[in-house]
């Protein structure tokens, strides 16, 4: 089931004329996210159909999602989940090899990282997630339940905006593609990764005056495109409400 998904999204995604192709004819405009055709290509010539070679019928759940790197290429990507570098200590996206998101998602981010760089030119967003098919949730729920990190995880009935490709967890890089220390790591389970009284963890010497800015500054630039903060991570930011999220998009299953 996993590779068949994958296998959709590197397919669709992964090849830029056809993915300008079906955006454009999926939405009935040539600039639904604001970047160019760099070939000139007839996106309504050559369309080839997405194919299903182990006979699942996926193509309803990702057709309209978009690689974000495709939409902005100068976005930087660290998808930590495909990799051991999360807090499970295991590659939870074996298949899954880049960040992708609901198209006018992706356009809020893209929106995001162009005031960023009005206002920082040498910095840049870097995505650690992005969409997170519910049966990754599962796994990670399946980790985490019998630990005392259950409650930073969501649990797989309640969904997450992950779910729909309508958030995205991220941090700001400096020129060099560093992280800005944000006074904890992405994913850090604790209070420490909170934003709700960063004041007093300043004032109890657990964050500095330079994290809480870096902090506020990946705040305003999400919240200056329209995303959303949650109290307990610096690093999630939602695009809209969980139930807008299920009226407008369709739940990534796997
Ligand atoms: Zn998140």
């Amino acid at each position: 089931m996993a590779i068949a998904v994958v296998f959709f999204v590197n397919k669709r995604c992964f090849d830029l004329e056809n993915l300008h192709c079906k955006i454009d004819i999926v939405n009935g405009q040539s600039d639904l996210l604001g970047f160019q055709n760099p070939v000139g290509l007839n996106c309504h010539q050559d369309l080839p159909g997405l194919e299903d070679p182990a006979g699942h019928d996926q193509q309803s759940q990702y057709q309209k999602l978009v690689r974000i790197q495709d939409v902005d290429s100068s976005i930087l990507v660290d998808l930590k989940y495909a990799t051991t570098d999360n807090f499970t200590g295991m590659v939870l996206y074996d298949v899954l090899d880049n960040a992708y998101l609901q198209p006018d998602v992706a356009r809020m981010l893209a929106n995001a990282h162009l005031y960023l760089k009005s206002i920082h030119p040498g910095l840049r967003l870097l995505v650690y997630d992005a969409v997170r098919p519910l049966s990754i949730q599962r796994t990670m729920w399946e980790r985490v339940k019998d630990t005392p990190y259950h409650r930073y995880v969501a649990h797989p009935d309640r969904l997450s905006l992950h779910n729909f490709g309508a958030a995205a967890d991220l941090t700001i890089a400096d020129s060099l593609g560093r992280p800005l220390d944000m006074g904890t790591p992405f994913d850090h389970f604790g209070r420490a990764a909170g934003i709700s009284d960063e004041e007093g963890l300043i004032m109890q010497g657990v964050l500095t005056l330079q994290q809480v800015q870096n902090r506020q500054l990946l705040r305003r630039v999400m919240h200056h495109a329209g995303f959303r903060s949650i109290s307990g991570e610096w690093w999630h930011f939602n695009a809209c409400s969980l139930p807008e999220a299920k009226q407008r998009y369709e739940l990534i299953e796997n």
